[in-house]
């Protein structure tokens, strides 16, 4: 257990916040451990992957920080064409996914290079280009905090959604991720609908990309288009995409025939990055933070600055952009007060 430990390198909005307690997991009985000390009882608790999903809105956090350095890849299952992949909390996502590809094992090649660490992929669900990390999960495997009992969450126990599962939710943030079984496959359709990939792969001149091919495509895109980790401080997307009703949209759509749309089950899904843009920010700058060139939906901090700057700014842009389209647009990242 350390005391006053800085979480400079594990907030990738890069702000200087520090911790009045700091405690990292390196194997599951240090779970135990840790539930047995007396700091841990009436300590307000934040389990901390990478810091790639969290704005700290205070420079200080009064209560125990704790982070999963649980290490581990195994091929467990082979079946067929599947194939289960068990991989421990601390692993880094971007290799991961990047073990996966080595390997030809589809699933998760879209996911590459989103960063963070495995143990916090199930809990907003991530996605990119058309892809979410549900489709490839198994089991959660998982320790109660309030009281160490080991409990397994199967797929369909997870209530996963858009940027969103069952751990997300106030009672569920006390189970501590240990590992997560994916089910991947040795062939499989590659997704290239979603973006600009097939644009990407048509200048390549790729007609028929392999699995690596795709991967390697998607990281070029995503270095291209947005911040760098370590370099400038973001928390990539900031806003979730509103869905609004239909007959919301079929009205917004008369002032703004071009606005970009995808219909879903709820609705009509409409890019926050489009109206942000729309609104005006992109590119705004303001004393130590601002709104991406590239992607409006990205705000970013470039180094000295204080979060409340970020929260100051998160407000002006969701004020602007209820004024311009009458569309709330909620964050993605997780605000920890
Ligand atoms: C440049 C950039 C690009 C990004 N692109 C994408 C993208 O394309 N798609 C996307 O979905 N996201 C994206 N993100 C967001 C982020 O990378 C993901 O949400 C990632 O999964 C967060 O991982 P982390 O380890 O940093 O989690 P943290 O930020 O540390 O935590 C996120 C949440 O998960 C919880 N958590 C973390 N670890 C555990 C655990 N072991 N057990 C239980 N709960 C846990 C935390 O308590 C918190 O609620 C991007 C971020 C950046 C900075």
């Amino acid at each position: 257990m350390k005391k006053e430990y800085p979480l400079k390198d594990l907030n990738t909005m890069g702000f200087d916040i520090v911790a009045k307690y700091f405690y990292e997991v390196n194997s599951l009985s240090d779970i135990d451990t840790l539930i047995e000390k007396e700091e841990f009882k009436d300590v307000r608790k934040l389990i901390l992957g990478g810091g790639s999903n969290i704005l700290f809105a205070n420079e200080y956090y009064d209560g125990m920080i704790i982070h999963s350095n649980l290490k581990g890849i195994n091929i467990i299952e082979e079946n067929g064409d599947d194939v289960v992949v068990r991989c421990m909390s601390g692993e880094v996502w971007k290799d991961f996914v990047d073990f996966t590809v080595s390997r030809n094992l589809y699933g998760l090649e879209n996911l590459v290079d989103i960063p963070g660490s495995v143990g916090a992929s199930p809990v907003q669900n991530i996605g990119a280009y058309g892809c979410e990390v549900k489709d490839s999960i198994v089991y959660v495997y998982t320790i109660d905090l309030t009281n160490g009992q080991r409990r397994v969450f199967k797929n369909e126990d997870c209530h996963f959604a858009y940027r969103d599962s069952i751990f997300k939710r106030e009672e569920f943030k006390k189970y501590f991720i240990c590992a997560i079984d994916f089910r991947l496959k040795k062939n499989a359709a590659l997704k290239l609908e979603y973006g600009n990939v097939k644009e990407y792969l048509e200048r390549k001149k790729i007609e028929s990309p392999t699995l690596s091919e795709v991967a390697q495509t998607i990281k070029e895109i995503r270095a291209e288009k947005l911040p760098e980790v370590g370099i400038v401080g973001s928390v990539g997307s900031f806003f979730q995409n509103p869905i609004v009703e239909n007959k919301v949209f079929e009205k917004l759509k008369e002032s703004y025939p071009e606005m970009p749309s995808y219909p879903n089950e709820k609705g009509v899904k409409i890019p926050a990055g489009w109206l942000i843009d729309k609104a005006g920010w992109k590119a705004y700058k303001e004393n130590h933070v601002g709104v991406w060139d590239k992607q409006a939906l990205v705000l970013v901090h470039y180094g000295g600055g204080k979060p409340q700057e970020i929260l100051d700014l998160m407000k002006k842009i969701q004020d602007s952009v209820k004024e311009k389209f009458g569309i709330i647009i909620r964050p993605e990242v997780n605000i920890e007060f």
